[in-house]
């Protein structure tokens, strides 16, 4: 792969950007350059803010389109995406090392699904209502679009964390400059050649590629409206800050420590449990927020659950992303592996029974590849049990019974996935019921497009997905007639 770009797409033209400085992207399984693209500065945020200021403020402009005018360009962007799936996938994988079999689904099938979810909705929902006021007279209660908004994605799911947020500010007529993490850039210019080729107005997405420093200008910038980010809980803090201080409303999907609560009646057959169990706590090498990367075993049956984990992390395929057969594939960036190995040895230091992984796989010396790790007889107080550590590391903790497993889940500054393994189902639910978290699953997990997802605590704070994430591209305005 050798991508090369010297523009940036804004305004619905490729024009040029104010500097030279690119950005260059590293395959993380081979450690070979991907190609290059511009870096936005503080003048190309200002040029993309612009041009979403003024597709959503023209008077005839894409937030007065009809709803279901808007659904259709956003079906045909779905239309373009599902052809171009493939190159969608193979970018995302070489570039933060999901495996291309997931990045197949994830990262394609899954935004498109969104997209055409919110299209329907667009189409069905009604935005507003006339109800008779307690003074009389009719009153029009109306749901506006909110403006222009500024998303920020992170690395580890580029498209989908995006689509999240693209999705529901189309439908609501809002339009946006999306910041694309500086690791994961390739994919968005696809992304914009599709938005070219499906005919989506000019302005009504732009894309800044760019770092920190970019995502924090767009952040404060006087012309937007509102922010929608996903990362880790550090910058969204910093985020939230800028937010407070302006007084702009702002969505923060951040980190998780979520937990994997096995009952004393779960069933380990990893024939049987096992696909389950890899989206819940591995999926894409350990990079994925909701992960329930501490599994509470009950100690009736603690040796057989270490056992279970153990063998099945040590019996994962890891190797190069882009091989279909790959099912755990590098850490994203050198840095990150760092990060990574730097939990580990912690995780060693603090004492607990390493019993697989913990070092780098054999034969695989190019790219940033970590063993998937499982240390039982962890404290919950211990590091690797509180911080989030982003990679393929399990930490195992016993509890006494139900009460005490859902203490320990709780006794976390995060909040946003988890699940709860029972062949009990009702029994399952109750204790899902009991845990602070945004999401949880019983015997499964997925972030389904239909229901809102996000997080308790440090998590975050408001909601995507579902109908429900409409409302935060929308403001309420009440009319009294
Ligand atoms: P990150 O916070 O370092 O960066 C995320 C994005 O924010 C990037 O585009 C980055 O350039 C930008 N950014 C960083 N600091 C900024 C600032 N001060 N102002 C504006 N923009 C800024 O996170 P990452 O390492 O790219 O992603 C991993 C993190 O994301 C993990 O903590 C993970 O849990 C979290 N995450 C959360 C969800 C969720 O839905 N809750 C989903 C995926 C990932």
């Amino acid at each position: 792969m050798n991508l090369r770009y010297d523009t940036l797409y804004i305004g619905g033209e490729w024009v040029r950007p104010a500097t030279d400085r690119t950005i260059n992207p590293v395959n993380a399984s081979t450690e070979e350059p991907l190609g290059h693209v511009p870096e936005a500065t503080e003048a190309d945020v200002d040029r993309a803010v612009a041009a979403a200021r003024a597709a959503f403020d023209a008077p005839s402009g894409w937030a007065s389109w009809e709803p279901a005018r808007r659904a259709d360009v956003m079906d045909r962007l779905a239309d373009v995406m599902e052809r171009r799936a493939d190159e969608f996938a193979a970018r995302v994988s070489a570039q933060n090392g999901m495996p291309v079999a997931i990045a197949g689904l994830l990262e394609t099938a899954y935004p498109t699904m969104i997209l055409r979810f919110y299209a329907k909705l667009a189409r069905e929902a009604v935005f507003e209502d006339t109800r008779e006021g307690l003074f009389g007279g009719p009153i029009q209660v109306r749901r506006v679009p909110i403006g222009v908004v500024a998303a920020i994605a992170p690395w580890n799911f580029p498209q989908a964390l995006a689509m999240f947020k693209i999705a529901p500010a189309m439908a609501t007529g809002c339009t946006l400059v999306l910041k694309p993490s500086p690791e994961t850039v390739l994919d968005s210019y696809l992304l914009a050649e599709a938005m070219e080729e499906a005919g989506v107005p000019a302005g009504v997405i732009n894309i800044v590629p760019g770092g920190r420093e970019a995502g924090a200008y767009l952040v404060a910038h006087p012309a937007v409206d509102k922010v929608a980010f996903t990362g880790s809980t550090p910058a969204g803090r910093a985020i939230a800050e800028t937010c407070g201080r302006l007084l702009r409303p702002v969505t923060l999907e951040l980190g998780g420590k979520s937990a994997t609560i096995v009952l004393d009646d779960a069933d380990l057959d990893l024939s049987k449990i096992g696909e389950g169990l890899f989206t819940a706590t591995l999926l894409s090498n350990g990079q994925t927020c909701f992960l329930g990367t501490r599994v509470l075993a009950p100690r009736s049956r603690y040796e057989e659950v270490v056992d279970a984990l153990t063998v099945f992390a040590s019996s994962l395929t890891v190797g190069d992303a882009a091989d279909p057969a790959t099912q755990i594939g590098p850490m994203a960036t050198a840095s990150h592996r760092q990060r990574v190995e730097s939990y580990i040895a912690k995780g060693r230091a603090e004492g607990a029974r390493l019993t697989t992984g913990g070092g780098r796989p054999v034969g695989l010396d190019q790219g940033w590849f970590v063993e998937p790790t499982v240390f039982a007889d962890v404290d919950n107080s211990a590091v690797i049990a509180q911080e989030e550590i982003f990679g393929p590391v399990l930490a195992l903790i016993p509890y006494d019974d139900d009460d005490d497993a859902v203490r320990i889940a709780n006794d976390s500054d995060f909040g946003l996935g988890g699940t709860v393994w029972t062949s009990d189902p009702e029994r399952g639910a109750a204790v899902a019921h009991r845990v602070r978290t945004g999401t949880i699953g019983v015997n499964r997990y997925v972030p389904d497009p239909a229901a809102p997802f996000g997080g308790f605590k440090d998590s975050g704070i408001g909601r995507e997905l579902g109908p429900e994430g409409l409302l935060a591209y929308q403001q309420y305005q009440t009319v009294y007639r």
